[in-house]
Formats: structure tokens, C-alpha cells, sequence
């Protein structure tokens, strides 16, 4: 393996070359700053392209040309694939301390950036997603504790069934499409996904199977970068978990929004993403820190009991105190009991009828019987284990 000096020698040669050739001159904005749209300087960073790269049913193109925006911008990176038309964002006095790790990492690749980085311009801002979204594709393969080898391209005849594709299971990318207007987010959602909604959509193009997500940056929350980041990271989190093991059906509701949940508050620990019957939103209401949410939900007894949420089928029947105990339960597993919790996820994610195919029929029997199986537990022995856990903490 090359080490990282010789990927940075190669990258500033590749560099100096192009500098030197006569360069065609398309127009400014079509070209990045920082890695001059260099196949070989993405390639070193672990990406593809910034475009046209293939996004939606459209590819980038179809975006640009149905989408009126100021500036699309595009990155593929080894798993997923961005398009933004969100603006430039001044970066504030204290954000340069969380900005610097990720702003660093970049700089590995992309000696451009400045070490003073005073404007998150639109494509800082889209390396920057590409960048998180790859770090958090790989937490969540650690949470699932699987790695690409065990994802082949199509189902195999043997060995154990991992879903129909190299991407969790899926045979396409992750895409995410985030808009600086409403108007092109419900364009796109009524165009693409036959229904025009206000909030951020997750959809699973059947045809192509690969998981897209459509989220309008427009309130002053999401707007703004470091939010933006921890509502698009629930978003990726629900995508990944659904195409784990290929998505054939929809995944327990407390799981797959407590997970999200957990995901986020590893990013931005007081920042909430709540997924209703008409799309996700940022919905910060009640106490900021629900961890301490825990501790009180625990004092007045009003934890959901397990039981009780394996029989909620859809993201608008939670309730707020629902939505907390879904997320302390993922966070409880998570970290106390993760390989139980992994062979919990791919049991639950995974099931075959007699005949070899996807199943998602009785799936709190599936649950039960797989908490019984891992862990010895009914439904009522976890409750009473995360509930000392958090008695603990
Ligand atoms: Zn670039
Ligand atoms: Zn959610």
C-alpha cells in the first residue's frame, strides 16, 4: 500500500501537470477550487467525480436542467453520491474548532484549502458532506459490524444471505439531494417520488435499487451546516439500515428511528430529527439533552416499555417520550451490547420465507424470539436492563 506522503507527492505532481497544460477554459463555477475536478487528486481522496455523475432516475444533468438553482454542485464519493445547491455559509468564531478536524483531513488531499478557512463556499461544502458521509458509512458498518467484503455484488447461492448488492445490499449508491428552495425539493419529490412534501423524503428507486434522499435546506436550522449535517446523517442512517440486507420491507419503527436517533446524537448531541407520516424534520422541542430526557422519563416511570413499542408500525404514532426511549434503547444496545445488537439487526433485517425469499411477515415474533435467543430476554428483562443501565450512568 502507497503511504499517505506518496499520495500527497503524486496528488501535487498530477497537480503541477495540469497546471501546466494548456487548460480548456469552461466556465468558472463548473470547476472545484480545490481539487480542480482532477480525477486522479479525487481518486486519491477515495472519490469519483464532481459530474455529471448518475443521481435519481435523471443523473446530474437532468437536476441541473430541471431544478432552477444558482449552482448545482455534484460529488461522488466511493458509496454515495451528493448533489447541493445550497449557498455559501460564513464560518462562525465558534465553529472553526468543530469545522478543523474535518477541514484538515480535507487539506490531506486538497493542499488548496486555506488554513483559515473563513467561507464554507459550495464546494468546501459538498467535500465536506462526501467526506462525513463515507465516515459515517463506515460507524455504521462498525455498528452492524460488517465491512464491503461481506456485501457480493448479486445474492450468492451459498453462504449467508446478505441482500442483492455490494452497497449494504442494495446494488447502487447512496444519493442525497439537498436543495437550497423548497420549490425544487417538492419538484423533485412530485416528479420522482409521486407525492410533493415539504419536509425531507427518503425514497428506494425500485428499478435502479439505490436509496435517495431529498431534504430542503431552507429553514433557518438546516440551513445552516453543522445542523444540516446532523439532519442529513438521521436521514442516512434510516437509508443505510433499510438496504442492509436489501430493503424488502419496511424495519421495526422503534429500530429504525431509534437508531437514526442515535446516529444524530453522536453528531450533534442536541440537535433532533423527528420522522412523521408526511417526511423527517428537525423538531427540537422539549429538553435539548435527551440523555437527560432518559434520566427523567426514568424518574416519573414513563420509559416506553419494549412491548409497547414493537407495536408502533409507523413514525407518526410515537410520541415525544417514544421517541426518547427509542433512542436510549439503540444507544444502550449500541454500546453494551453490540455484537448481540449486530446479529440482532441482520436477523431482523434479514428474514427468508421456506422458499428462499425476503419476508417481513411477523416481525415482533421475529424480535422476540431473537431477544430470547442473544440475550435470554423477554421484552420485559431489557426493560429492566437498560433501565439499570441508565440508573448507572
Ligand atoms: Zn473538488
Ligand atoms: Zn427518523
Amino acid at each position: 500500500m502507497r503511504s499517505i506522503a506518496a499520495l500527497l507527492v503524486c496528488g501535487a505532481l498530477a497537480w503541477l501537470a495540469a497546471a501546466r497544460a494548456p487548460a480548456p477554459t469552461p466556465p468558472v463555477d463548473d470547476v472545484c477550487p480545490y481539487c480542480e475536478n482532477d480525477p486522479e487528486r479525487l481518486a486519491a481522496a477515495g472519490l469519483v467525480s464532481h459530474g455529471p455523475i448518475d443521481l435519481g432516475p435523471t443523473g446530474s444533468a437532468g437536476v441541473v436542467a430541471s431544478l432552477p438553482a444558482s449552482q448545482w454542485v455534484f460529488l461522488e464519493s466511493e458509496h454515495l453520491r451528493w448533489g447541493m445547491s445550497v449557498g455559501s455559509e460564513t464560518v462562525k468564531t465558534k465553529d472553526r474548532e468543530r469545522l478543523a478536524p474535518e477541514l484538515d483531513a480535507l487539506r490531506e488531499h486538497f493542499p488548496a484549502i486555506p488554513e483559515k478557512v473563513k467561507k464554507l463556499d459550495p464546494w468546501l461544502r459538498v467535500h465536506l458532506m462526501a467526506y462525513r458521509g463515507e465516515r459515517l458509512y463506515e460507524r455504521f458498518q462498525a455498528i452492524l459490524r460488517v465491512t464491503d467484503a461481506d456485501f457480493p455484488e448479486t445474492r450468492q447461492a451459498d453462504g449467508p444471505y446478505m441482500g442483492n448488492g455490494k452497497y449494504l445490499g442494495e446494488s447502487d449508491k447512496f444519493e442525497v439531494l439537498i436543495h437550497a428552495s423548497r420549490k425544487t425539493h417538492i419538484l423533485y419529490t412530485q416528479e420522482h417520488m409521486g407525492v410533493g412534501v415539504t419536509d425531507s423524503m427518503r425514497w428506494h428507486f425500485q428499478g435502479s435499487h439505490k436509496m435517495f434522499a431529498s431534504i430542503p435546506a431552507v429553514d433557518t436550522d438546516i440551513r445552516y451546516d453543522r445542523y444540516l449535517w446532523a439532519h442529513t446523517a438521521h436521514n442516512l442512517a434510516h437509508l443505510f439500515l433499510c438496504a442492509y440486507k436489501h430493503f424488502s420491507y419496511d424495519p421495526p419503527t422503534w429500530l429504525d428511528e431509534g437508531l437514526a436517533h442515535y446516529v444524530e446524537q453522536v453528531v450533534e448531541p442536541e440537535f433532533h430529527t423527528l420522522d412523521g407520516d408526511e417526511g423527517s424534520l428537525p423538531r427540537n422541542e422539549g429538553t435539548a439533552d435527551w440523555d437527560k430526557a432518559l434520566r427523567t422519563l426514568l424518574r416519573r416511570k414513563k420509559l416506553a416499555s419494549f412491548a409497547e413499542l414493537l407495536r408502533v408500525d409507523t413514525f407518526g404514532e410515537l410520541t415525544q417520550d417514544q421517541h426518547v426511549t427509542c433512542y436510549g434503547l439503540a444507544r444502550f444496545l449500541v454500546e453494551e451490547h453490540p455484537a448481540e445488537f449486530a446479529a440482532f439487526v441482520g436477523a431482523v433485517k434479514g428474514q427468508l420465507n421456506e422458499e428462499g425469499y425476503p419476508d417481513g411477515s411477523d416481525l415482533v415474533g421475529l424480535q422476540r424470539a431473537q431477544l430470547q435467543e442473544l440475550w435470554g430476554w423477554a421484552p420485559r428483562d431489557l426493560d429492566a436492563a437498560f433501565a439499570a443501565w441508565l440508573e448507572a450512568r
